[in-house]
Formats: C-alpha cells, structure tokens, sequence
C-alpha cells in the first residue's frame, strides 16, 4: 500500500512504514536519504517520493547495518547509480559483508531460514562516516553516535529534527517487543539516556514508531523498558539457568529468526551484568548463569 509522504520541518520529509526513511533536501536539487528500509518495496517508495519532491538523490546514510535499514540500498544503487551511500564505521564493513549478520546471530553459518531479507541485505559499497556535523548533498547533517542496538549506530540531528534511528523505539514497538533487540545492553541505556538530554529537539521520529514532540518522555520510556529487561534477566538467574532457558522463559517470539533476535538480547543484558557483578556464569554441561552471592 503506498505510503503517504509527510514534512516533519522545512526540507526534512519521512515515509512512514514498518521501518521509517527520511529524505532531506540538499543543495542543486539533490537530497539526503537515510535509511532505505527492508526491501526493493521500500526503495521504490523512496524513488516515488523523490520524484515527486523533483530531487535527485546525492547520498544516503545507513543509520546502521540492519537488514531492514540497509535493504533498500540494491535497488536505489540500481536506479542511481552515482548515489554515495554512508555508514558509521564497523556499520559500513557489515553492510559491505551483509552475510556476516545472520552469521553473528547464529553463531556459524546458519541454515537458510536465517538468510532472509529481514536478517541479510544485498552487500552494498557503504563507505565509513565519523560523527559530528558532516556535509551530505550540499546539506549540513549531524551525526550523533548512538551505539548499543548495534555495535555503531548513528541518530541523525537536522532542523530541530532527531531521527533518532534505533536508539530510540516508539511506545507501541516497546510494548510489542519485550526483549527489544541491543548487542550492548549498557550502551543501549547509556544512548536512549543521551539522546534524551539533547537539546533544541522539537520533533523526534524513531526508526519504528511515529514522531514525537516529547523527546525526553520517549527517551525515559525506552530507558525503564530496558532497566526492567536487566531486572528480569537477573530475576531468571535466581536459579542457575542456561541463556536459552532464559530466553525460554522470557520471549514471546513466534518465528526462529525472532528467537536468535532475543537470544543475543538475553546474551547482551548477561554480558552487562556479569561485568556488573551482579551475576556470575560457569560451565555445567552447557554454560549457565546465576546470581553472584554478595
Ligand atoms: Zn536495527
């Protein structure tokens, strides 16, 4: 179903969907892409959008290298070929290496139910980005590291705008998602509490979710989700318990590529509190993890 294109400031416009894509205009009838979606559906979205903005696309920016925010890229490389596409480094190596994601999940190369669009894009020649204010298309953009999702995430400041990218989930995705996804689980808290703290933001739009005028209400929101998956984590290890019986008693996913998406939560929020001291882990046939007696 064709998505409408709506304005969240003067040159800065979304396409709403599952994931959202931000285009920004730049300078000379060019613009800023950011994040390309899941697929050639959301690409043509975008290519829709653009034409019928008259631009012509001089770059886009992959907040990060997940499959549904790089999944775009192929065909959008197809379509304009002299597109520059950017990512935070370590993002740009895995979106240039895509099978590595469904590798890291599983732990070795997984069967093909682990090789879908939702876990690996087409590979695409993403070059590494630093943060900081950066100029893409003639359009000056900010660059605000947000890492804890994904090893390196960017969240992207424009126009009073914070696309806050996967640094921040909207209500109804956090309420959806009671393990929500991070590969650093310290420094998912650590960036939904900065990106909180940023000033001059009068919109912010997650990259699941809808905007939002309430940046620091959205920001605490995720940091209580998140402080409360720890909680109950550490609750799970009362008893010494596997990571697996703990992702058994704690997920609701409906699919075995949902299941491998919370067991690297599970793992994540286990790494932060053995290195907390809150729980300690030892091998008993499979490795389990209990809590630390004071
Ligand atoms: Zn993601």
């Amino acid at each position: 179903m064709a998505r409408a294109l709506e304005q969240l400031a003067e040159g800065v416009h979304y396409l709403p969907g599952a994931v959202n894509s931000l285009i920004v205009e730049g300078a000379d009838g060019q613009a800023v892409i950011i994040d390309s979606g899941l697929d050639q559906g959301q690409a043509r979205q975008i290519a829709k959008a653009l034409s019928s903005l008259g631009l012509r696309p001089g770059a886009l920016l992959n907040t990060h290298s997940h499959a549904d925010h790089c999944g775009g890229n192929a065909e959008l490389l197809e379509r304009y070929p002299d597109i520059q596409i950017y990512a935070p480094p370590l993002e740009a190596e895995l979106i240039r290496c895509s099978e590595l994601e469904p590798v890291y999940l599983y732990g070795a190369r997984p069967p093909g139910e682990l090789r879908n669009k939702h876990l690996q894009a087409q590979p695409s020649p993403a070059e590494p980005i630093g943060p900081g204010r950066q100029r893409l298309a003639g359009r000056e953009l900010e660059l605000i590291p947000c890492p804890g999702h994904a090893l390196n995430q960017y969240a992207v400041r424009i126009a009073g705008v914070l696309y806050a990218a996967d640094g921040l989930f909207g209500p109804q995705v956090l309420a959806k998602h009671p393990l929500c996804f991070c590969q650093d689980s310290a420094l998912q808290k650590r960036s939904a509490a900065e990106l909180g703290d940023l000033q001059g933001v009068r919109l912010v739009l997650p990259g699941h979710g809808d905007p939002s005028a309430d940046l620091s209400g959205l920001a605490e929101e995720n940091l209580r989700h998140f402080q409360e998956t720890s909680a109950r984590i550490l609750r799970c290890c009362e008893q010494p318990k596997s990571a697996e019986a703990i992702v058994a008693e704690l997920s609701s996913a409906s699919s075995l590529p949902l299941w491998y998406l919370d067991r690297s939560t599970v793992l994540a929020h286990l790494s932060e509190l053995i290195s907390l001291e809150r729980v300690d882990w030892k091998l008993s046939g499979v490795p389990v993890f209990c809590l630390r007696l004071p």
